[in-house]
C-alpha cells in the first residue's frame, strides 16, 4: 500500500491549515460537514490519525479505537437529529468506489428521503 500522503485535504482540515465547519471533536476524532453535501445533513467523520483507507483503518487501528470511532459516528448521527427517521453511511474505499480523498472517512448523509443506493 502506497504510504500516507500528508497533503491530502483532510490533512490540512486537521493541521487547521484548511477551516472546516467542525460538528464535533474530541482527542481521536473530527467531524465535519461536506463542503459539496448530496443532503440536507452531510457529515465527514475522521479519525486524527493518519489512516488512509477504511481498510487501513480496520486492519491497523487498535480495537479501542474502532470501537470508539464507530460509537462516535452513531452518536454525531443521533446529535444530528437523525435517528427517528434515519440515514446513510458510507465510507468509499479503492478506486471503483469513486474514493478521492486518501485518509479515512465515513460519510453521515441524511435529513431527506434517500435515493435507491443500486447505481450509486
Ligand atoms: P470521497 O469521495 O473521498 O469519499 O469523499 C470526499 C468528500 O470530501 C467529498 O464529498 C467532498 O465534497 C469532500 N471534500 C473535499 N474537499 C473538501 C474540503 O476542503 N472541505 C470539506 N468540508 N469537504 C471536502
Amino acid at each position: 500500500m502506497m504510504g500516507y500522503d500528508e497533503n491530502n485535504i483532510f490533512a490540512k482540515i486537521l493541521r487547521k491549515e484548511v477551516p472546516c465547519e467542525t460538528v464535533y471533536e474530541d482527542e481521536k476524532i473530527l467531524a465535519f460537514r461536506d463542503i459539496q453535501p448530496c443532503a440536507p445533513v452531510h457529515v465527514l467523520v475522521i479519525p486524527k490519525e493518519a489512516y488512509i483507507s477504511f481498510q487501513d483503518f480496520s486492519t491497523r487501528a487498535s480495537p479501542e479505537d474502532i470501537v470508539h470511532y464507530f460509537k462516535t459516528v452513531s452518536r454525531i448521527a443521533c446529535d444530528l437529529k437523525l435517528s427517528d427517521k434515519g440515514f446513510r453511511l458510507v465510507a468509499n474505499t479503492g478506486s471503483e468506489s469513486g474514493n478521492m480523498v486518501p485518509h479515512f472517512h465515513t460519510h453521515i448523509i441524511g435529513g431527506k428521503q434517500l435515493g435507491d443506493i443500486s447505481g450509486a
